[in-house]
């Protein structure tokens, strides 16, 4: 399998702490990584690194065919951002704007599609998952749900090379879970590359061909799922994952 993703060195402080402490991470194409561990490790630094949302202290990124991002090149950071999406735990759509006026946003602007071009896209996305009767709405119309996959097919629109999410549904409603995880399962089955900051278990198991802990800043240990959850190496996995899954 080619590569889509290569990490190498990643470092992140803030001040004089430093959150992400020198990571190592390949993502094949295709592939989807699920991350792990307790909160404050610095998953959310980690992967906002990959679409420079937070500046690299130390390392590079680099994207298969594009970006190769070192720490400090900023203009190279900058187009990392266009290849590789990324949704959040709170949805971000803009409020004051409709579904599809959050949808065409981002092609339109940074010049990859003309508004026709955009509209079609984002209508077709928004098929996809159901919710093209929902394209005139405002975010605050739909459910938790609703709003996080437009929030994924936003992404889409952009015809990312990846795909990195943040804990994708810890703030909804328990009903509503798996709709969004479901969309996220079709995605991974069309082949989508995929990195998931989640502690879903059940999606990690079923869809991840790879589970990576992170503790403290740092990759711990990383395997299949049946592998990190059946027989993990490492103390610190066996007492997280004790405590997790009961
Ligand atoms: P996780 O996603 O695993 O919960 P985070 O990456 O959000 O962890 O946070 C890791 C650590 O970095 C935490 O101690 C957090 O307070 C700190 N941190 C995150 N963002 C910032 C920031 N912008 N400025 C200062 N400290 C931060
Ligand atoms: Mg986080």
């Amino acid at each position: 399998m080619s590569s889509m993703l290569r990490v190498r060195g990643l470092r992140k402080h803030f001040g004089a702490v430093e959150v992400v402490k020198g990571v190592d991470l390949d993502v094949a194409a295709g592939e989807v990584v699920v991350i792990i561990g307790p909160s404050g490790s610095g998953k959310s630094t980690f992967i906002r690194c990959l679409n420079s949302l937070e500046e690299p202290s130390a390392g590079e990124v680099l994207i298969a065919g594009g970006g190769n991002a070192q720490a400090g090149d900023r203009k190279a950071l900058a187009r990392l951002r266009e290849e590789v999406g990324m949704v959040f735990q709170d949805y971000t759509l803009f409020p004051h704007m409709s579904v599809l006026a959050n949808m065409m946003l981002a092609p339109v602007k940074l010049g990859r599609m003309g508004k026709r071009e955009a509209r079609d896209t984002a209508l077709a996305l928004l098929q996809r998952v159901g919710l093209a009767h929902k394209a005139e709405d405002y975010p605050a119309q739909l459910s938790g749900g609703q709003q996080q996959r437009v929030a994924i097919v936003r992404a889409l629109a952009m015809k990312p090379k990846l795909l990195l999410f943040d804990e994708p549904t810890s703030a909804l409603d328990p009903e509503t879970v798996n709709e969004v995880l479901n969309v996220m399962k079709e995605l991974a089955a069309e082949g989508m590359t995929m990195v998931v900051v989640t502690h879903e278990m059940g999606f990690a198991r079923e869809v991840a061909d790879r589970v990576v802990f992170f503790d403290a800043g740092r990759i711990v240990e990383s395997g299949p799922p049946a592998q990190l959850f059946g027989a993990p190496r490492e103390a610190r996995t066996q007492q997280f994952l004790g405590k997790v899954m009961g």
